[in-house]
């Protein structure tokens, strides 16, 4: 197989950790059958073997662009952190590892929208006490309301931004965000 590779995270993507965070998507990849990035989450149409991954001058970024990507960031490492401590506080052990997957996802949002702005370090955000989430059902109904204000994020403010790139970039990661949703969604159901 040519060496796929995603051209919104940059991952080079092969046979091996095909199925990582696979239970972050609906519909999940197979050996020799890859329809989502494992690492960002973003589908098929961005994955690609020759194709230059998805850049944008940053230097040349109006400030309104920039103070987009770096609260965009921060949206990511927020909920990256939290779904890191949902996969500890959860008590089933397919929930600890849908909520370890999301958050691996999440941090690499983080890292597209720190690659795109050009900034120097991920942020260190205060982190809240989440043990009032005390129930696997509660953990998903969070991770929900969580969802569903990161798709309303990019919705918002792919307007605001200057660049077709980032616009792009912003529609690939809420679709994603959009899976997470109906899976947090289906498990608040459940659980
Ligand atoms: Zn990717």
């Amino acid at each position: 197989m040519k060496q796929l590779k995603c051209l919104i995270c940059g991952m080079n993507i092969n046979d091996n950790g095909y199925d990582l965070n696979n239970d972050s998507f609906i519909e999940k990849n197979e050996k020799g059958r890859i329809i989502n990035c494992p690492f960002c989450g973003v589908g098929k149409m961005y994955l690609d073997c020759e194709k230059e991954i998805y850049k944008v001058e940053n230097k040349s970024l109006d400030i309104q662009s920039l103070q987009v990507l770096d609260h965009a960031m921060k949206l990511e490492i927020f909920n990256g952190e939290f779904y890191e401590e949902a996969s500890q506080l959860a008590k089933g052990d397919k929930a600890k590892k849908i909520f370890k997957e999301l958050s691996n996802i999440e941090f690499m949002h983080a890292k597209i929208h720190k690659r795109l702005g050009g900034f120097e370090n991920l942020p260190k955000l205060h982190k809240p006490d989440y043990t009032r989430y005390n129930t696997d059902k509660l953990l998903f109904e969070e991770a929900y309301k969580r969802e569903e204000h990161a798709i309303l994020f990019y919705k918002k403010n792919s307007d605001k931004v200057s660049s077709n790139i980032i616009k792009d970039v912003f529609n690939a990661l809420s679709d994603v965000e959009k899976q997470h949703e109906t899976i947090t969604n289906e498990r608040a159901s459940i659980a």
